[in-house]
């Protein structure tokens, strides 16, 4: 059985005020079960605060992004170690923002992820096609070698571990949903890819969560298909009511 994993992405929202009311409002009332993970990534520069400040909520606390280099003259990075030094558990890699704003490829998503590994954060890895894509009934290739470079030099040892996010680009903030079916089928797709990459032990064990979208309304049916195993939601991750309800939508 794989644990579902509902993860909210703040993207760059909410003051430090605003993130502390957040957490008061779901402590004490957040869903605990071993059925269900949740955690919010918010800015990197609360991550710190709140991974301290929320040791009694069941929730954990990752970042959106972070440098592939250990240090360097990288203004405006944080780097895989520095998350590490303060037990930061998961990372965000490759948001289609991040891939679309600020130049990442396909090349530098494999060198945050195989850093990921190698200091023990486990990356959420994000892929997903864009409605033209999708147009061309390309989806499942586009996707499938997304994840294939994602994992490079990645051991099938860590690969278990990984968490895969399929966000349809056309589907993020826009108030569109892939249907369940169509997101279990990519899902699925992803799956089957990790399964020749790897075997079949590493495609059961890697959890793929579906981004866009997602509320507390569609969470259900999409959470009940065979292939997804949480969410990663941004819009409806940012009211305290609405996550908590995902979250109790996991268990
Ligand atoms: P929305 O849930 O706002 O569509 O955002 C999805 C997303 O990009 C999460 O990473």
């Amino acid at each position: 059985m794989r644990k579902k994993i509902i993860a909210g992405n703040w993207k760059m929202y909410k003051t430090i005020e605003e993130a502390i009311h957040f957490f008061e409002e779901i402590r004490g009332n957040i869903y605990e079960s071993d059925k269900v993970e949740a955690l919010i990534c918010p800015p990197t520069l609360y991550v710190a605060p709140l991974l301290a400040g929320t040791l009694d909520i069941p929730v954990k606390i990752g970042a959106q992004t972070m440098h592939y280099e250990n240090e360097g003259a990288f203004t405006g990075e944080v780097s895989p170690a520095m998350l590490k030094s303060i037990q930061v558990p998961y990372v965000i890699i490759g948001h289609s923002e991040r891939r679309e704003y600020y130049n990442e490829t396909d090349e530098t998503v494999n060198k945050k992820v195989q850093a990921a590994f190698d200091h023990g954060i486990t990356p959420i890895i994000c892929v997903g096609e864009s409605l033209e894509t999708r147009e061309a009934n390309d989806t499942e290739s586009f996707v499938n070698d997304q994840v294939a470079k994602a994992f490079e030099n990645v051991t099938a040892e860590q690969a278990k571990e990984a968490v895969i996010a399929y966000e349809p680009i056309w589907a993020i903030g826009t108030g569109k949903t892939a249907t369940a079916d169509d997101a279990n089928t990519v899902c699925g797709a992803i799956r089957s890819k990790m399964a020749e990459l790897y075997n079949d032990d590493v495609a059961q064990a890697v959890r793929i969560q579906y981004g866009g979208s997602v509320k507390p309304g569609n969470i259900e049916e999409l959470l009940e298909k065979e292939h997804i195993d949480g969410a990663l939601v941004g819009g409806a991750s940012l009211d305290p009511v609405s996550f908590l309800q995902l979250v109790e939508a996991g268990a």
